[in-house]
């Protein structure tokens, strides 16, 4: 580890001032800590913002307020949340472990890196660690590795499972700096990798997350996460799916559909959604409208399971939230 400053804020003003000077921001510090050890983050000065009041959730007729200090168990685990939006609780009880759970917040969830192997050893030739360098995945061992989304410059799927259910949930993030505040929907906040794959995230030097929103609506109740993996639990998605419908009268009158595990960033799949207004819930309705998923995939030499996996993924959970 290289060596850093450390210093614990009790303040916002504190916390911008020294992200203003090129601080850097740690909660509960899973994925942080991480990279520091193998020397992939080499930031000079670490500030530890868990003193500032961004840790509340409330719940009202209009939508979600969750502070970025939440922690994934407790934002998992609140009585409302499970039940109005059953998706969220979902795809945070899946990531991860539950000691990690406890420790992790919900900014640093979506904040976090790749997990690409190259990415994490400093040895390998890596465009986003260092630009320019090269990709090792793309000719390497890229069985994890994206389908949707990528360029030559960079093919890492997006880590968080949380941030497929906020992409399907139209989330806006909240963030501040010296200039003042601003809201970003989260469908924006994440970059795809194109030609600078170094640039993973809409948020500027400095800027501090504050908080999430999500609005509710018919569909914020039926709804739920599905993730295929290697192993039940402590592991990263192969795909995973996040699902709300809003059924009435027999008809699918609005459908939120994102993938994860497979693409670059947490990948809405409006085509689907399309494919689903107007219909009737049915395996014929499900099936039909899952063939469009993977419109647009690029498969490497090691990943082309994923195609007909996040098909079957899309419409196993299709028919989970719709009924069959
Ligand atoms: C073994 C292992 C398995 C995992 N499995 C999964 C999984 O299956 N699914 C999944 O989704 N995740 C998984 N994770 C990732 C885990 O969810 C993240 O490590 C965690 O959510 C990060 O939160 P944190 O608060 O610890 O972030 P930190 O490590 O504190 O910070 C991470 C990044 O976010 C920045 N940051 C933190 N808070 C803010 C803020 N408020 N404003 C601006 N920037 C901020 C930090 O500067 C840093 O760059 C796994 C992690 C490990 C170690
Ligand atoms: S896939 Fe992306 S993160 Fe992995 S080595 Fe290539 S550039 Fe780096």
């Amino acid at each position: 580890m290289h060596p850093f400053a450390f210093s614990r804020v009790s303040t916002v003003t504190a916390a911008l001032n020294a992200g203003a000077r090129d601080g850097r921001y740690i909660a509960g510090g899973t994925t942080l800590v991480d990279l520091m050890r193998e020397t992939v983050e080499r930031p000079a000065h670490v500030v530890d913002i868990n003193g500032l009041p961004y840790k509340d959730i409330t719940v009202t007729r209009q939508g979600l307020y969750v502070g970025s200090l939440v922690r994934m168990s407790e934002l998992a685990a609140h009585p409302e949340v499970r039940a109005t939006y059953p998706l969220l609780s979902q795809a945070l009880e899946l990531g991860a472990s539950a000691q990690l759970r406890n420790m992790a917040s919900i900014g640093g969830n979506i904040m976090q890196r790749p997990r690409c192997p190259y990415f994490r050893d400093v040895h390998s030739a890596c465009n986003r660690r260092d630009p320019g360098s090269g990709c090792d995945a793309r000719h390497g061992d890229n069985r994890m590795q994206a389908i949707l989304g990528t360029s030559t410059h960079c093919v890492a799927t997006h880590p968080s499972d949380l941030a497929v259910a906020l992409v399907a949930l139209d989330a806006v993030v909240q963030v501040r700096s010296l200039d003042g505040t601003r809201s970003i929907p989260v469908q924006d906040f994440f970059l795809r990798p194109k030609d600078t794959p170094q640039n993973e995230h809409s948020l500027r030097p400095g800027e501090l997350i504050t908080s999430l929103t999500i609005p509710s609506g018919a569909h914020t109740r039926r709804s739920g996460y599905l993730k295929i993996r290697d192993r039940q639990s402590y592991e990263f998605a192969l795909a995973s799916a996040a699902v709300a419908l809003d059924i009435r009268g027999g008809v699918v009158r609005g459908a939120r559909v994102a993938v994860g595990g497979v693409a670059t960033v947490p990948w809405r799949l409006p085509k689907v959604e399309e494919a689903l207004v107007g219909k009737r819930p049915g395996r014929r309705t499900w099936t039909d409208a899952a063939a469009l998923a993977v419109e647009g995939a690029v498969p490497l030499s090691e990943n082309a399971f994923k195609v007909r996996l996040v098909e079957r993924t899309v419409r196993r959970q299709l028919m989970t939230i719709g009924g069959q």
